[in-house]
């Protein structure tokens, strides 16, 4: 059986819901676009069947900002998602703040955290950013409300000139340890 991941580009291209802004660069801009090069590099294998919640750059979920997290669940549900694979970029007040982690909902998350360990190991090694690990975020509406098990991926601070550019002049070096996270953890 093929495994289902929905992969959440995590925020819309413009007026609600939408992302972080730093450094002269856009979250939903960079999550559009890891999000679709993973989903290129995960169809080429038959293991995989995959959704994206932004399949065009154009794609707004929901009318609202809590109705657009609502619409990403839903979405999954009806695909029947075995991962709620959501994708972030961080932003910190502190401008040297840097590397990736990985949101679960909680300590018995087994299949997230497992998930998330392996991401966060390739993601180190194809980007070089340190590996801030493992949070439980049991308030956060995406890994609180999905029936399947969910993975929140903050890649790098858009707040840091380092990671905002390389997230942004680099987006295959992110999907690509995604990729090899996601099929380390698989196979
Ligand atoms: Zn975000």
């Amino acid at each position: 059986m093929a495994t289902r991941i929905y992969i959440d580009q995590g925020h819309n291209p413009r007026g609600f819901n939408t992302g972080a802004e730093g450094n002269g660069f856009y979250e939903q801009d960079i999550t559009y676009e890891i999000g679709r090069r993973l989903y290129d590099l995960l169809s080429s294998n038959p293991d995989f069947v995959l959704r994206l919640s932004r399949p065009t750059e154009d794609t707004i979920l929901g009318t609202s900002n809590s109705s657009s997290l609502v619409e990403r669940v839903r979405e999954a549900e009806e695909f029947g998602a075995d991962m709620f694979l959501s994708l972030h970029v961080n932003s910190a007040a502190n401008p040297s703040a840097t590397g990736n982690e990985a949101l679960v909902y909680s300590p018995s998350s087994t299949v997230s955290i497992g998930l998330g360990e392996e991401i966060l190991e390739q993601l180190t090694l194809t980007t070089g950013l340190r590996n801030r690990g493992i949070i439980y975020r049991p308030g956060l509406y995406v890994l609180r409300e999905t029936s399947m098990p969910a993975l929140l991926v903050e890649m790098g601070f858009i707040s840091n000139p380092y990671d905002a550019e390389l997230l942004a002049y680099s987006p295959n070096l992110f999907a690509i340890g995604l990729y090899r996270g996601i099929l380390n953890y698989y196979s």
